[in-house]
């Protein structure tokens, strides 16, 4: 089999570098030297950009993409456009040929109106796709970086942990235990070995394949094919098949359409019997019912949707929401509950230490930051440490029994931290009293260790030293940690820890908590010898306790606000921690989360709720507002018995084991900078800052777009409606035809969209986040606005052929009466679309932020702008067969509109009086 070569289109002064399974074969230095690679630093930023422009992006060649054409000629396909065509035709023979350029006109225009609102819709969306498409850590010109996955070239070194997607074709360049799940491409789910040398009896070890899935371990690898050439792309399978855009609104709205349609058509043909019979005009009969028809069938319903979906999404992207499902803007708006990690999404994640307690002793940190500089101080006077022995070892133990590192930025005074920011604050407060992590590490090598895990809730590392002697630290929990204690260290060097001690140093716990300080214990355990077994049973055990450690963590900014606004919105804040219940009821109640006077059901520990039934667990939840030492195994089952319950439930994550939960949560919120792919294919969005109140700001957006929504289509169908029952009472009665069928064209085609983007597109009122949550099962339309609707269009019938009335009693010809019921019909909906906007506002302030925005502004104008020329410029009165009208007939046609609106205003209060 020939592999396609690495490189396509590459200039021939280029030597053509090796492909991607020829790299495989070769040792590590040739696969770098090959493709330009530093080990370390990666390539450099020019060299992978030159890279990029010859390659092009790492994307498999789109298939079937929505291109504008397709856009542009599915606007034509709309029983809309059959019906015009067949008006059109019908003008043709009777020769009217204006009438039959005209109708065709609107067809054009109707689809261009169409066509740019979708576009626009398109537009956004895809940008949406880019931004919330795969990512890559990579190491470029020396530095780190995440990139979108789509800008890596080969050559690029990439860096893989647990729960990340392989991003492109990668040799492994190094490997700790890094293990592999491959079933995108090969359906076996079972992870497999890989590693730098190739592994006997095993295929492709030595290589990674874009789209499989890191399942443990961790290691960097050297991109070697990426888009079509990798393995994945040569199958000609795009991992993320574009799942179906359409939302369940969106379904529903096309359903609503479809019926619409059929009835209308029903209705349209009757009313032509009757006119035909009553003596009117066949064919001006014909194409009265088919303009009827037009105008009926509310054909901008879906395309309203669509927008509001669109643009509601890009404004998510500015609060730095980015939505992965679109139907879930559709659920964000019904959300009951929110459960929320503590750490890194309520609280900054930023850890400093504060307070240590020593056997018999308090001990207070000063300094901020993961600076190593402060002081330690017992009742009020600085420490001097040599003498302190105890001291020293507990620093000494949380500075070895560490994985973290700090470092300061360029040579200035602001440090980061690379690695658990619990553990870079251990290393902050070791540099206080001058350890520094690299020189014990020198001095007391790292051996073997027994890594954290959420269920123990421990590590221990061990440790060699020069005189032979080996010694194992453990640092964890408190409970856990007194837990394996049997002694506890003291200057003179240890004693028995009596239960005297331990009730003393429980206390400690319990009143560091009580701040919501995380408090971690430490403990040791000198070994004669190398530890022939390295496992729990045999090195966690007899410890020698030597102190707590309390590290402060401060709420993110804007935390505060967006739970108060969760309160007045009705919706349930949760908090999740691993830490002790002490420390969250602290952290709950300075957030609000928590009242101080609460009942203790409100605090709830992973040990309880594992012990419950599952009915029992949802009657437990029904009153939670913190979980405590929860695991993220635990989230699903919580999740779970909290849908039981008719809760609908957005839940955050981030780790590899979060994703079940995020899977099952109806919203399902992954972490953009702490969270892993994993996480993030399994949620339906990502808060790309981390924050809480990005949620909160999601779940806003989610509220007014489905508000938004469904006061256009109200409004839209109230224009619809009020067209057929205007045509069908004149037909009915006999009265003669109160506009003509291009008149109702130009109304229904041209001029109602512009209100309908106008309502959809408002921002949302200042209400928005006061009302309770709308119910899932809730109807788009509900009764009450059903009623609104038929009320409202029978209000604007009447008045329409009461204008006409009184027009002909003061004596007006045929031309001026068909010219002033267009004119009423059209300035009393402008006045409905007013009404609509504001709909559902409790008070006259609110209903100001939602009617004067200035979407709304500028599309009624345009629709004002589209009547005016209907009746007053000359090359459309011809076409639309208008006149001008003098004061007098304007002053009628305001007056009667004003009158309709004022009445349906009085009428809604009534209605909405005798429900309450
Ligand atoms: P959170 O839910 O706030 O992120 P974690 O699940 O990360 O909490 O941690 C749970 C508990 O495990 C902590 O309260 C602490 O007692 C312990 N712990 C966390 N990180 C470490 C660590 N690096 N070393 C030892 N113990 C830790
Ligand atoms: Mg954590």
């Amino acid at each position: 089999m020939v592999a396609p070569p690495l490189i396509e289109n590459s200039p021939p002064a280029e030597r053509r570098p090796a492909s991607g399974s020829e790299l495989a074969a070769l040792s590590v230095p040739a696969v770098l030297e090959a493709l330009g690679t530093d080990a370390n630093a990666g390539l450099p930023e020019a060299v992978a950009q030159g890279r990029f422009r010859t390659v092009g992006p790492n994307e498999m060649t789109k298939r079937a993409q929505v291109g504008p054409w397709i856009i542009l000629l599915r606007q034509f396909q709309s029983t809309v456009v059959y019906l015009l065509l067949s008006a059109s035709g019908i003008s043709v023979l009777t020769r009217d040929y204006l009438q039959a350029a005209a109708i065709l006109a609107a067809v054009v225009i109707n689809a261009f109106v169409g066509f740019l609102t979708e576009l626009r819709a398109q537009v956004s969306l895809q940008a949406l796709q880019v931004l919330s498409g795969p990512t890559a850590r990579v190491r470029r010109g020396g530095h780190e970086k995440v990139l979108p996955a789509r800008d890596l070239v080969p050559g690029d070194l990439v860096i893989l942990e647990a729960g990340a997607r392989v991003p492109a074709d990668v040799r492994v360049v190094q490997s700790a235990a890094l293990r592999v799940d491959e079933s995108a491409l090969t359906g076996e789910s079972v992870p497999v070995d890989k590693a730098v040398e190739r592994i006997p009896d095993q295929e492709d070890s030595t290589l990674l394949f874009q789209g499989s899935l890191v399942a443990a371990g961790r290691g960097h690898g050297v991109v070697v094919a990426t888009g079509d050439a990798t393995r994945l792309g040569r199958l000609g399978r795009l991992l993320t098949e574009t799942v179906s855009t359409r939302t369940p609104l969106e379904e529903k709205l096309e359903e609503l359409g479809r019926q619409l349609t059929v009835l209308t058509i029903l209705i349209c043909a009757v009313l032509a019997a009757v006119g035909v019979w009553h003596k009117e005009d066949i064919w001006m009969m014909l194409e009265t019912s088919i303009a009827l028809a037009v105008a009926a069938i509310p054909e901008g319903m879906p395309v309203v949707a669509t927008l509001a979906l669109a643009v509601g999404t890009r404004r998510m992207v500015k609060a730095r929401a980015l939505v992965r499902q679109l139907a879930a803007v559709e659920t964000l708006g019904c959300t009951t509950v929110i459960c929320t990690d503590k750490t890194g999404t309520l609280t900054a994640n930023q850890m400093v230490v504060t307070d240590l307690v020593l056997c018999r002793r308090h001990l207070k940190v000063s300094g901020d930051g993961y600076r190593p500089t402060g002081d330690i101080t017992e009742n009020g006077t600085p420490i001097w440490l040599p003498e302190d022995r105890v001291l020293v070892d507990l620093m000494k133990a949380v500075a070895l029994c560490n994985d973290a590192h700090i470092e300061n930025h360029h040579g200035t005074d602001i440090w980061h931290v690379h690695g658990d920011p619990t553990e870079g604050a251990l290393l902050a407060v070791a540099g206080k009293v001058g350890l520094a992590h690299e020189a014990l590490l020198d001095k007391y090598p790292r051996e073997a260790e027994l890594p954290f895990d959420l269920g123990r809730k421990r590590m221990t590392t061990i440790h060699s030293s020069a005189d032979g002697t080996w010694v194992a630290y453990t640092k964890g929990s408190p409970e856990t940690v007194l837990a394996v204690s049997t002694s506890v260290r003291t200057q003179d060097g240890q004693e028995r820890l009596t239960i005297q001690d331990a009730q003393w140093i429980k206390n400690w716990n319990d009143e560091l908590a009580s701040q919501g300080l995380r408090v971690l214990a430490v403990a040791m355990r000198s070994l004669p010898e190398a530890p022939v077994c390295v496992d729990v049973d045999n090195v966690e055990k007899d410890l020698t306790f030597i102190g707590l450690v309390a590290m402060s963590d401060r709420p993110k900014r804007g935390v505060n606000d967006a739970v108060d606004k969760c309160r007045r919105a009705g919706i349930r804040v949760v908090m999740l921690t691993g830490d002790q219940p002490a420390t969250a009821r602290a952290i709950a109640q300075e957030l609000n989360i928590l009242d101080p006077g609460e009942s203790e059901e409100a605090v709830l520990t992973g040990s309880q709720l594992d012990k419950m039934s599952e009915p029992k667990l949802a009657l437990a939840l029904k009153k939670a507002r913190v979980l405590a030492r929860v695991t993220p195994e635990m989230k699903l089952t919580i999740v779970r018995a909290l849908q039981s319950d008719g809760e609908i439930v957005a839940m955050t994550g981030d780790g590899v084991n979060d994703a079940p939960a995020l899977r099952q949560a109806n919203i399902g919120v992954a972490m953009g900078r702490a969270g892993t792919d994993l996480a993030r294919e399994a949620s339906s969005m990502v808060i790309t800052d981390d924050n809480f109140s990005t949620i909160v700001k999601a779940v806003e957006q989610g509220r007014i777009i489905y508000a938004n929504i469904k006061k256009s289509i109200a409004y839209l169908l109230t224009a619809s409606l009020a067209s057929v029952l205007t045509i069908a009472v004149a037909v009915l009665t006999d009265i003669g035809l109160p506009l003509l069928p291009l008149q109702l064209l130009w109304l229904n085609l041209i001029m109602h969209i512009f209100p309908g983007l106008g309502i959809v597109l408002q921002p949302g009122d200042r209400g928005t986040m006061s009302r309770p949550p709308r119910r899932a099962q809730e109807r788009l339309l509900s009764a009450a606005v059903q009623q609104q609707i038929w009320m409202r269009s029978l209000v604007v019938a009447l008045a329409v052929l009461g204008a006409i009335e009184l027009e002909r009693c003061l004596g007006c010809g045929r031309v001026e009466l068909t010219t002033v019921g267009f004119a009423t019909l059209s300035m009393s909906l402008l006045f409905q679309a007013w009404a609509w906007a504001g709909w559902g506002a409790r008070s006259p302030a609110v209903a100001k932020t939602a009617v004067f925005g200035s979407p709304m502004i500028i599309n009624m104008c345009v629709s004002y702008g589209l009547l005016i020329i209907a009746i007053y410029w000359p090359a459309l009165q011809a076409v639309l067969q208008t006149t001008s009208l003098g004061l007098r007939e304007f002053g009628v046609v305001l007056g009667v509109s004003a009158i309709s609106f004022a009445l349906t205003a009085l009428l809604s209060v009534l209605m909405r009086r005798r429900k309450s």
